[in-house]
């Protein structure tokens, strides 16, 4: 595996220590960071006792991508709650902001007429939130932390949790100048090891990292499996005078058939609109195909209406957590805690979580802080966090639509009932605590779903393309500005070759090569077995979504962090 090739002769990895050590620079993990920095230096100002003759703790955050913001994918419409709580003075800082909503709409779309909802309901109402690019907003974050004196790293994928017993205690790095098979190229940098008294899961959505510490601690027992959407974007420059900026739309309906989803369209200064659509995983389609469905969505007459006569400047995809409250794992334990995304902190309801991952950041790096204070980074203590979580709008939020995301799978008019008794009962509805299937074990065979003739159904089929207003999925993937080494080791891995053509192809007819939104995955014919197709995985395209990881019916694919520095690079999504 590439993350455990063994250390070439003559090779050792050098060691460093950090007292609070922050995996993933995303909204939580800066936030977190951010929290600590400041709160130390409140009570600095005050002359605390906890902190007198103390310097401050010693942060690190480590981000996988290039610099901060190129992994940050986002709607994105931020509920500034936290923020406001963090900076108070975020405007005179500049925080880049691109509108205040200045309307919201929803309408459900047929395949030829739009529907406008006479009112919008509650949760699609966005009065007092922001429109703002997410890569843009971490970038500013991950500088007003430096500028705190925060080590803030990125082009460093962390690779493996460091245990003693079962204590966290830090993480290692991944190598770096390694060839396809493994092998030290000249450029070779052996990984890192940081030693932490305290660890901080902030890696996202379906964090590799937490995902194998959750299965070793049995992290989940007792709760319900995380589950996901997955989600596509596009930044689309529209004609000059054509937009008001700050207008919010939601779709229901077209162009989604077979799975449960949505569409979103934000509006921006200089004509930009961001154009989205996000399914939910636990679909049992197996051609499910969110890139396809975008392209779709851009010919509908409503859309076209915002649209006609743009060019896509900017597109990417990535899964978010849809589980919310009862999928969320164990949230501490001795030496680590984890937020945002990595702890299924979504409203999914409302497709919001940027608010939720700064405030779950904040609120860890209160009890880090304390943890570092008083030399106490036990169980016990940690425990802490999970309690201020308790009594913050993080749960007031998420444990209202405790069992949304369950509901609305059964269907998107087949659940309404359902989900109205929900919202008049603080989220409980008939039965409380609604199980969910993993979206592994979901998909069903294209037979059971598109019977025989699937080849020739026109829903499958790719609107004619234009090539700057609508695209095939290659020239997506390079407006995202994804770079992997081809020298370097494949980060996806395969269990098992066998399934992906005897059993996977024949019947479900490959999924990944539909719902990767990046072209990764292409099964081509098999050198060795006549009539039957092989998987190629064209790794340097993967735009780090996870869904692989999430989504393969046999759970073939091992997504694991490449070497830091690869993957898109996201300027304004
Ligand atoms: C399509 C879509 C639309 C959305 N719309 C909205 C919206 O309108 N409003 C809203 O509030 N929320 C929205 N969300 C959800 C929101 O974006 C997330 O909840 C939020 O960004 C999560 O922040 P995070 O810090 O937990 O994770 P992230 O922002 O994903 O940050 C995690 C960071 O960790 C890094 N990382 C991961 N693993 C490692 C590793 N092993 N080593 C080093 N670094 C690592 C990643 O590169 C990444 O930068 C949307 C999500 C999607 C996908
Ligand atoms: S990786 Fe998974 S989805 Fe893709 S062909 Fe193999 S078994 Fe099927
Ligand atoms: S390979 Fe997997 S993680 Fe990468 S873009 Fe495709 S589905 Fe997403």
């Amino acid at each position: 595996m590439n993350n455990f090739f063994s250390l070439p002769e003559g090779y050792k990895n050098e060691e460093m220590e950090a007292d609070i050590l922050i995996v993933g620079g995303g909204s939580a993990g800066l936030s977190c960071a951010y929290q600590i920095q400041k709160k130390f230096n409140e009570l600095k100002s005050v002359n605390d006792p906890l902190v007198a003759g103390k310097e401050a703790p010693m942060i690190i955050v480590l981000e996988k991508g290039s610099e901060i913001g190129a992994h940050s994918l986002s709607g994105a419409v931020l509920n500034p709650i936290a923020l406001k709580e963090l900076i108070p003075n975020y405007l005179e800082l500049q925080c880049p902001i691109e509108s205040a909503v200045t309307g919201d709409s929803v309408y459900y779309l047929t395949q030829s007429s739009s529907l406008k909802l006479p009112m919008t309901p509650p949760p699609f109402k966005n009065h007092g939130n922001y429109i703002l690019s997410i890569s843009k907003f971490n970038r500013w974050l991950g500088g007003l932390c430096e500028a705190q004196g925060i080590n803030v790293f990125p082009g460093f994928s962390a690779v493996e949790a460091l245990y003693e017993g079962n204590k966290i205690i830090g993480v290692r790095t991944g190598d770096k100048g390694r060839d396809k098979d493994g092998a030290p190229k000249t450029n070779f940098e052996p990984g890192i090891i940081i030693k932490s008294k305290i660890t901080i899961f902030a890696e996202g959505t379906r964090g590799s990292l937490f995902k194998a510490v959750s299965k070793k601690l049995n992290l989940r027992k007792g709760k319900n499996p995380e589950v996901f959407e997955e989600g596509v974007k596009e930044i689309i420059q529209c004609e000059k005078g054509s937009l008001v900026p700050g207008q919010v739309i939601h779709t229901m309906g077209y162009p989604l058939s077979k799975s449960i989803g949505g569409t979103f369209l934000y509006t921006l200064p200089e004509d930009k609109i961001i154009l989205g659509l996000v399914a939910y995983l636990d679909t049992k389609d197996p051609y499910l195909d969110p890139h396809r469905e975008l392209q779709k969505l851009k010919t509908h007459p409503f859309i076209q209406k915002f649209i006609k006569g743009g060019k896509v400047l900017a597109y990417g995809g990535k899964t978010l957590p849809a589980g919310g409250w009862y999928s969320m794992p164990q949230l501490f334990g001795e030496g680590w805690m984890v937020v945002g995304d990595s702890a299924s902190m979504v409203d999914v309801q409302k497709l919001k979580g940027i608010h939720l991952s700064m405030k779950s950041g904040m609120l860890s790096g209160e009890v880090a802080l304390e943890s570092f204070l008083k030399d106490d980074v036990s169980e016990n203590f940690l425990n802490s966090y999970e309690l201020k979580i308790n009594q913050s709008f993080i749960k007031e939020e998420l444990y209202k639509v405790r069992n949304f995301h369950q509901t609305l799978s059964k269907g998107m008019f087949s659940s309404l009932p359902m989900l109205a008794l929900q919202e008049l009962t603080g989220g409980r509805g008939l039965f409380d605590k609604l199980p969910v299937h993993e979206d592994a074990k979901t998909t069903a065979t294209v037979m059971e779903i598109w019977g025989e003739n699937a080849g020739s159904n026109k829903d499958l089929k790719l609107p004619p393309l234009d090539g700057h207003l609508s695209m095939d999925k290659l020239s997506s993937v390079y407006l995202t500005g994804t770079i992997h080494d081809e020298h370097s080791p494949n980060h996806l891995l395969l269990q098992n070759a066998d399934t992906c053509r005897s059993v996977c192809e024949p019947k479900y007819k490959s999924p990944c090569t539909h719902f990767c939104p990046a072209a990764v995955y292409e099964m081509i014919p098999s050198e060795k077995y006549s009539d039957q197709k092989e998987l190629k995985i064209n790794y340097t395209n993967c735009i780090h979504c996870k869904t692989c990881d999430i989504k393969c019916p046999f759970e073939n694919i091992d997504w694991t962090p490449p070497e830091g520095g690869g993957g898109p690079k996201y300027i304004e999504t």
